[in-house]
């Protein structure tokens, strides 16, 4: 049974960590990080009575929807799918920002108990898989913790990317990382450079507009954008309706509805790119003239071969001048300037960088026995197992769709497995550790930039629409138990 929730008031962000009881220091399960895949795990885990405890290394819950506060920081997955399949928002927008979503999390951890199983400021350093006592020991900044199992939420983003500019030093302005850019700020006196083009610039640019003197969007090279008015549809609301008189059906064939279509479109693009260009096209044909499209808006790269950025006003923005975009490299800084290779100079006060973070998988060492596991190259199977890695489980989300969309079924495939030892008395899971061919389905320069250190994944499409249901179908063959 599903419960759905409104559209939340802004979160008034408490420090949550204060007013919680020390959660079991041996639990079966140990979940390492809060963010939505671990309170997606702890969810399923609760449910299926299995004893577990959070480990998160920040005050606050929510992840990614807790420390990103630059302005317009919100996702671009509609937030049906991207929302929990046994907590959907009921909301007037179909895409929600992120004090939106931390609200909404904060909710799902009120409303299922499980808040009082988390641990706030406890960051894992080191986990060993104690392969006499088939334990895995967690070692934290607030002690050591057991447990049958591992879940890894710990995300994946780690430092901020920064480009190196020549003469950066020579600027007298103000150049600032998204990731630490605060959206209460505000630039009515400055001419500001928003330096990026994937979603991030594009959530981005509209938002911090209105509070900047001047708004300059300087990107490398284009991305194809995708312009959304942000509200949900009639078949939405009428689903949303449905749902909140106790008829929870339509809303679920709805969200599958939507992760078909999604990935329609992924395999649509991929196979018929002459078809995405003309689409994008279209799509900008009455905002821009052609020179502009071609110049701002025609990637290298074929549609779907990277993320699309949903945009919200962008379109508005750029019609009444508010926005300017200037594709090309940057050369240099002056004082108060960026000069393009170009050599057109840009006035600059403040530059924010959304230019988008360094890939990390594992945010701690890790060993099984004497051996450190290595993340980068090792076999990922169904985006959950990692080879020769007993009784843990990595639940990691879908690349062209909502992180939600993978990262769901195989928190509930893993519980399948841990039920299924329960059952048969086994202590130990794993599958083998063996080389894969794996090439990422996307080219995003933060997937590029990091394939060294990613695992390499194996046993699903790619498609969470036919894996949701083919792919993730136990079968104890397909694992080595003990
Ligand atoms: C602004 C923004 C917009 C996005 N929009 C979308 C979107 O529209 N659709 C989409 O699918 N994805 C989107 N994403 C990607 C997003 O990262 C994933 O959707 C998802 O939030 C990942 O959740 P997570 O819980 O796995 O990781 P995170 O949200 O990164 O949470 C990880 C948690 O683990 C904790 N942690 C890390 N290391 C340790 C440690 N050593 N010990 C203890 N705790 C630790 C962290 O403090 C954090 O709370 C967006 C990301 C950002 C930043």
């Amino acid at each position: 049974m599903t419960r759905a929730c409104s559209t939340p008031p802004p979160s008034p962000s408490p420090a949550r960590a204060r007013r919680r009881p020390s959660p079991n220091t041996n639990p079966t399960v140990i979940i390492i990080g809060a963010g939505i895949t671990g309170i997606g795990a702890a969810y399923y885990l609760g449910l299926n009575k299995m004893s577990y405890t959070v480990l998160e290394a920040n005050d606050d819950l929510g992840g990614v929807w807790h420390t990103h506060r630059w302005h317009g920081a919100r996702c671009d997955s509609e937030f049906i799918k991207y929302s929990f399949s046994f907590k959907p928002l009921v909301s007037p927008y179909s895409l929600q920002n992120r004090e939106q979503i931390h609200h909404y999390l904060g909710s799902v951890a009120e409303e299922f108990a499980i808040l009082e199983h988390i641990r706030f400021n406890t960051r894992v350093t080191k986990v060993v898989f104690d392969t006499d006592a088939t334990r895995w020991v967690v070692h934290t900044t607030a002690g050591v913790f057991t447990s049958c199992f591992l879940i890894n939420g710990n995300g994946y983003f780690s430092d901020p990317y920064v480009p190196t500019f020549q003469d950066a030093e020579k600027f007298k302005g103000e150049i600032i990382h998204t990731s630490a850019l605060d959206s209460r700020r505000t630039f009515l006196d400055q001419d500001v450079v928003l330096v990026g083009s994937g979603a991030t610039a594009i959530c981005c640019a509209p938002a911090l507009s209105p509070v900047s003197k001047s708004l300059v969007l300087v990107q490398r090279s284009p991305s194809y954008i995708y312009e959304s008015s942000n509200r949900a549809g009639l078949l939405t609301r009428a689903c949303q309706h449905l749902h909140t008189m106790g008829i929870t059906f339509p809303m679920k064939l709805l969200r599958y509805a939507l992760q078909c279509k999604d990935d329609l479109i992924f395999v649509g693009f991929r196979g018929f790119p002459r078809f995405g260009r003309w689409f994008f096209k279209h799509h900008w044909s009455s905002t821009i003239d052609q020179e502009t499209f071609q110049r701002h808006f025609r990637p290298r790269y074929n549609p779907w071969e990277q993320r699309i950025p949903v945009a919200v006003g962008l379109k508005e923005k750029l019609r009444d001048k508010e926005i300017v975009i200037k594709t090309g490299d940057i050369d240099r800084f002056t004082e108060s300037s960026i000069v393009m290779a170009n050599g057109e100079e840009i006035r600059c006060d403040v530059c924010v960088l959304a230019t988008g973070f360094n890939l990390n998988l594992l945010k701690f060492d890790m060993y099984v026995g004497a051996e450190k596991i290595a993340v980068g190259g090792i076999n990922f199977y169904k985006g959950i197992m990692l080879g020769g890695v007993p009784n843990y489980f990595h639940p990691f989300g879908a690349w062209h769709t909502a992180w939600t969309q993978r990262s769901e079924t195989v928190i509930r495939f893993a519980i399948k497995v841990m039920a299924y030892m329960n059952a048969s008395g086994f202590r130990t899971v794993s599958v083998d550790r063996r080389g894969v061919n794996f090439t990422p389905p996307l080219t995003s320069t933060y997937i590029t930039r990091g394939l060294a250190m990613m695992p390499r994944f194996y046993g699903t499409y790619d498609l969470p629409a036919i894996d949701n249901i083919v792919s993730y179908r136990f079968n104890a063959r397909s694992f080595n138990f003990s």
